[in-house]
């Protein structure tokens, strides 16, 4: 290490590039939009500058430069060392004061900065330029000995410790015992000026022993090593692991700000502090803030001594309060959001060292959004795109109760993986799970982590707690995808399988099976017992509604939900939803009574169907025949009646909205009991037989078997179902249509305003839909007949097959809409099946980047070009086609924002959604017009 002195006046080696933007006496060369260059930081810093606010003269050097140090295999680029000492000898002129002076010192700060704040990557060095000779300048100078003694033991012990990597216990362990001196609960401020000349005295010996050298006192080498930390510490694991968690590159570098000292230590008139303009946590107006007397830098946040609430300072220091408050105001008007500040107080005097947009709740977001469009702060627009989807989301999920917080027993604290509030007994194994739940317990799964083979654990537990893995591990992805809370990577936690048992060694907690555990997904924490839970209520929160109305007036596209009973479609349409994209009929053939209704239907479907089409070709039927075709309109009648029911419901819940029907879609062995269990079913009964134990499997189980096994296909999903269905065994869609048109007639009558729109699944050839829709024209006429009134509805379908998408100009002749079935697009397009490949191998290609994201989240580049090609197609053949999207990616705001691409019309979602849809679809007509301005 050579030792670098000023005055470098012969400027030879001028760096090629302007490494350094200075500010000071109320201007500055560089300005708040800087933040590539200059960090955050010191743009902030050059911006309050300007603004005239009074910061402490100093110099940033450019990320630029950080980047250009580690090309250079970790040199100064060159040049820039004598720009260093040429802005050093302008904060010099400026302050009136000598780097190094024995009789006036300037000391500075070297800080990180880099574009986004990043919390724990570099600790500031404060105090920088201090030795043995000035500080007795500065006692001198001061008048004060014990200030000047105790900012040279923390500039030993900052600069050891960050700079020179000393351990920073060493250090506290002395200053520890030499408080300890003063009695149990001594504070720093109690050191006397001996106590603090005998910690210098230490520190400096821990330093030499420790690294082998002398602590440096000459000031350039202290600088020079300081700046060059700062860029080491960009690549250090605090701040790579950071990066890698928040998505941040890793070549955007930091800046070093080098700044003049101010002393928040120089008695009872000075203080430093931290401060938000306004409440972070509930979005109140209000300073909110902490500040400590007689105190420097970090003291505040590192809780050595319990600091005041910024309000205090009115009482204390009533005039510097009254700047900052004024000074706040001014920050918050001039870069229109809330900011969070760092102060210092020097004898009364007022610096500031930081300001930056502040981090806040989804409550405060929120609130602080609304309250600024109402003091004229902000647009509307502004509002909306400030806002996260995913804080949406946050403020719809249940969270605990916050008194019961207070005194909760926290186990241990994870990574915040998935959002939301569970409670249940703890078990260990999957399998377990699937039994407690099925026994009618609520569990929370804790596994060391997860792997496909515990999903079925996984989607029966109200949440999942793991001891390892990140917030891409397959727990934190898969508790995502599924919704369900999720604290991840606990690593305190020591899990063990064999005892049934969890044990967190720091809290000296444990647990084991069926003991209650209350997780919190939201901040990672788990929680020993059941604690209470507050329900989020949409209802009760006008300031969300407030931002969504915002949201409505801006976005282009509808969002409709995707509900298939009367309480959802009430609960989608009070979150604002515009109608149904999407009603699943077979949902309601599962519940209760109807499953052996339909069950028996399928049984004799195919004979049914048969013996009708002899009737029609003019042949006669035979007693077994008859019998089968009126069973099975029995059947189909009793379901008829269910259904129309359920219709009417729908209807009356979303009166004057669209409601989108689709037609059944899935394969018809879906209904019937699994073929394997049935096969064991009937094999068992005839071994019993055989043992002379039983008379044998039933006729009605060995037909079951039969029709299962004749039903059963190899690859279902691309088999008998969705519009092929309707085609082959035509009475389940009549049925249907029928229950839809009686429906709406029935509903009007009640003085309803239906709006029934029928939607067919599944077509990939125009000629499909055509027949489908001359089978079912025929019925509406025959119901419209029987009735005695015109019904109106509108026919479509879905666009779920590429060859559908590829030709929806002829498809478009026949449909009055279209609607996106993305799953099914997705899942046939990338040729993957979705229910196997999501809990298997689709993560590891996720993890690999084989694929940027999982195609069933977020919306496909290529499955998005064919819904391109498709809308444009169907619309050349009809311009007043209506088209949607009513897959899982409805309710996701990248894929939202590609709808928006293509001009869909509406996007539908699950109810819980809706609101989210709401935000995702303003924020994408807000980016598309921006992209179009440009
Ligand atoms: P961080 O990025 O961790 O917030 P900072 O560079 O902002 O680090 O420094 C932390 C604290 O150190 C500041 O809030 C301030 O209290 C103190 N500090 C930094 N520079 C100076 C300075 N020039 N004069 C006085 N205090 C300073
Ligand atoms: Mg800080
Ligand atoms: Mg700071």
């Amino acid at each position: 290490m050579t030792t670098t002195t000023p005055p470098a006046t012969d400027r030879a080696h001028k760096a090629a590039k302007r490494y350094i933007y200075a500010w000071g006496a109320g201007a500055a060369e560089g300005n708040g939009r800087m933040k590539d260059l200059l960090g955050g930081k010191g743009a902030g810093l050059a911006e309050m500058t300007i603004a005239g606010l009074p910061t402490p003269p100093g110099f940033t050097i450019t990320t630029e430069a950080c980047n250009d140090y580690f090309s250079a295999g970790e040199q100064l680029p060159n040049g820039l060392w004598d720009d260093v000492l040429e802005a050093m000898q302008a904060v010099e002129r400026e302050t009136g004061k000598g780097f190094g002076n024995t009789s006036n010192p300037l000391l500075v700060s070297v800080r990180s900065g880099a574009k986004f704040s990043m919390p724990g990557m570099m600790d500031t060095v404060l105090n920088l330029g201090l030795n043995d000779d000035t500080l007795h300048g500065l006692v001198a100078l001061t008048k004060n000995e014990r200030f000047g003694w105790d900012a040279y033991r923390r500039f030993i012990q900052m600069f050891g410790r960050i700079v020179m990597d000393v351990k920073a216990e060493r250090f506290d362990h002395v200053l520890d015992a030499a408080k300890a001196k003063h009695g149990k609960d001594a504070r720093d401020t109690d050191l006397t000026v001996d106590d603090l000349q005998a910690l210098v005295a230490e520190f400096k010996k821990i330093v030499k022993t420790d690294t082998g050298r002398d602590f440096p006192t000459d000031p350039y080498e202290q600088l020079d090593l300081a700046i060059k930390a700062v860029f080491a510490s960009w690549f250090g694991k605090r701040a790579n692991d950071y990066r890698n968690s928040q998505k941040i590159a890793h070549d955007l570098g930091t800046a070093v700000n080098v700044v003049t000292m101010v002393f928040g230590n120089m008695g009872d008139d000075s203080g430093t502090g931290v401060a938000f303009t306004r409440d972070p946590n509930t979005g109140q107006n209000e300073l909110y803030g902490e500040y400590l007397t007689n105190a420097q830098g970090e003291d505040v946040v590192a809780g050595i001594r319990t600091p005041a609430k910024i309000a205090d300072l009115e009482r204390d220091m009533p005039e510097a309060y009254r700047e900052f408050k004024r000074i706040g105001e001014q920050l918050e008007r001039h870069y229109r959001n809330v900011q969070d500040l760092e102060f210092t107080i020097e004898r009364g005097r007022l610096y500031m060292l930081q300001t930056r947009d502040a981090k806040r709740t989804a409550a405060a977001a929120v609130k602080i959004a609304v309250d600024m469009v109402g003091e004229g702060l902000i647009s509307e627009a502004e509002a909306v795109a400030r806002i996260e989807p995913a804080q949406v989301d946050q403020l719809l999920r249940a969270t605990f109760d916050p008194i019961a917080l207070k005194t909760a027993k926290r186990v241990v604290k994870g990574l915040n993986a998935s959002p939301g509030a569970a409670v249940g007994r703890a078990v260990f194994d999957a399998d377990d799970a699937v039994a407690w739940v099925n026994r009618g317990e609520k569990v929370i799964l804790v596994r060391i982590e997860t792997s496909p083979d515990d999903f079925h654990g996984m989607a029966v537990a109200q949440g999942i707690i793991t001891a390892r893995g990140g917030a891409t591990s397959h727990a934190a992805v898969v508790a995502r995808q599924i919704g369900k809370p999720c604290v991840a990577g606990s690593a305190d936690l020591v899990i063990d399988y064999a005892s049934k048992g969890a044990a967190c060694a720091r809290t000296g907690i444990d647990f084991k099976e069926g003991d209650w555990l209350s997780l919190d997904g939201t901040t990672g924490d788990l929680y020993l017992g059941q604690l209470p839970t507050v329900e989020a209520r949409f209802e009760d929160q006008p300031e969300l509604q407030t931002i969504l109305g915002y949201a409505d007036k801006i976005r282009r596209m509808e969002v409709w939900t995707n509900a298939d009973k009367p309480e959802e479609a009430a609960q989608a349409r009070g979150y604002g939803a515009q109608g149904i994209g999407l009603c699943r009929t077979e949902h309601m053939f599962r519940e209760g009574e109807r499953l052996e209704i339909v069950r028996g239907a399928i049984l004799i479907a195919n004979a049914a169907t048969r013996a009708k089409a002899k009737v029609a070709a003019g042949e006669t039927l035979d007693a077994d025949e008859q019998a089968v075709v009126a069973e099975f309109d029995v059947a189909l009648g009793k379901l008829e009646t269910l259904q129309q029911g359920d219709f009417e419901g729908i209807f009356k819940a979303m009166d004057r909205l669209p409601v989108v029907i689709r037609l059944i879609d899935p394969p018809l062995h879906e209904f019937l009991p699994n073929l394997e269990e049935q096969l064991v079913k009937v094999t068992q009964d005839d071994q019993r037989h055989e043992d002379g134990k039983g008379s044998g499997a039933a006729a009605e189980d060995r037909d079951l078997l039969r029709t299962i096994q004749s039903m059963h296909e190899q690859n279902p999903m691309l088999g008998l179902r969705g519009v092929r269905l309707g085609l082959m065994i035509p009475d389940f869609v009549k049925v249907q249509t029928r229950a839809i048109l009686n429906a709406e007639i029935a509903v009007t009558k009640a003085g309803g305003h239906p709006i029934a729109k029928i939607m067919i699944p599944l077509v990939g050839h125009v000629n499909e839909l055509a027949a489908t829709r001359a089978l079912l024209e025929a019925e509406a006429k025959a119901v419209e007949a029987k009735a005695g009134v015109h019904v109106d509805y509108k026919f479509g379908t879905m666009i779920e097959v590429p060859r559908g998408a590829l030709t929806a100009d002829e498809i478009a002749r026949e449909a009055e809409f279209f609607s996106f079935g993305t799953n099914d697009l997705t899942q046939m397009t990338f040729g993957y099946s979705r229910d196997d490949a999501e809990g298997g191998f689709l993560l590891k290609y996720v993890e690999d980047k084989i694929l940027p994201v999982n195609p069933f989240q977020t919306l496909d580049d290529a499955v998005a070009g064919l819904m391109k090609i498709a809308v444009e197609k169907g619309r050349a053949t009809r311009p007043d086609l209506e088209i949607g999207i009513c897959g899982e990616h409805g309710g996701d705001p990248e894929s939202i924002a590609k709808c928006e691409r293509i001009g869909l019309d509406y996007v539908s979602c699950s109810p819980f959604r809706v609101p989210v849809a709401r935000l995702a679809a303003a924020q994408a007509a807000l980016t598309n017009a921006a992209e179009r301005d440009k």
